[in-house]
């Protein structure tokens, strides 16, 4: 299937639980995938692309952004404080911050650069495993309210990745810990933290993240199939 049926589809899945796939943000997740790929998407209709990691998302940006200068590029990926610096020239969203120290350094960077509040999203494990970046449930609160007194940076939103499940069904008290949560933070009003996106819901269970309230979704496999195996 092309890309554009491929589109199609996941809108069709989409328009299937009842919802407008105009209100659910779908970004693309180019790991691994070659520039003329991104492209074809774009030209069918991507507007946000996400990549894991910095040094693979440099060449793809520069070679897209001028064409395509109204593409979001989303930072997906874990996020090294020295590379903060280039993250925040290629990135409009960084979705990956769990960190006061990691938050800190944006806030300085984005300062030295002046403009605006940087967009961030913060990302919970809401899976408990070792492996997985994100703070911990019970330690967003605390993170959110100091993240806020930062005069750069602006939250909009949580982002989570739900654990490998052979059955999708596995994902859903992760997404649901991640709504509930959403909903008590936004009760606390804190400056510079909306709650505007809940991102979660990837290939494998994006309809179940749907059902549970996520409206960003990222999708690789969906668009693109199948990566080629890790070397
Ligand atoms: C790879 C990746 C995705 C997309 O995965 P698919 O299963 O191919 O849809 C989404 N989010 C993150 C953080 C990823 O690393």
């Amino acid at each position: 299937m092309s890309i554009k049926e491929n589109l199609r589809n996941i809108r069709e899945r989409i328009k299937s639980l009842g919802r407008d796939p105009q209100d659910i943000k779908l970004i693309a997740v180019t790991k691994t995938i070659p520039v003329e790929l991104i492209e074809q998407a774009i030209q069918a209709g991507i507007t946000d692309v996400g990549e894991n990691k910095i040094q693979e998302a440099i060449p793809k940006n520069e070679a897209l952004k001028q064409k395509y200068p109204n593409v979001t590029w989303h930072m997906l990926g874990h996020l090294q404080r020295n590379k903060v610096k280039q993250a925040l020239e290629k990135f409009n969203l960084i979705q990956s911050v769990d960190s006061e120290r990691l938050a800190k350094e944006i806030d300085d960077r984005r300062r030295t650069i002046g403009e605006r509040r940087t967009p961030i999203l913060i990302e919970v494990n809401t899976s408990g495993e070792a492996t997985k970046y994100g703070v911990k449930p019970e330690e967003a609160v605390k993170l959110l309210q100091l993240i806020s007194g930062f005069a750069s940076i602006q939250v909009q939103g949580l982002m989570t990745i739900a654990p490998m499940a052979a059955d999708p069904e596995k994902t859903r008290p992760c997404f649901k810990k991640l709504k509930t949560l959403s909903e008590e933070i936004k009760k606390l009003n804190l400056p510079n933290v909306k709650m505007k996106y809940l991102s979660m819901g990837m290939t494998d269970d994006f309809e179940i993240a749907i059902q549970e309230g996520s409206n960003m979704i990222r999708l690789g496999r969906a668009i693109f199939g199948q990566r080629p195996p890790k070397l």
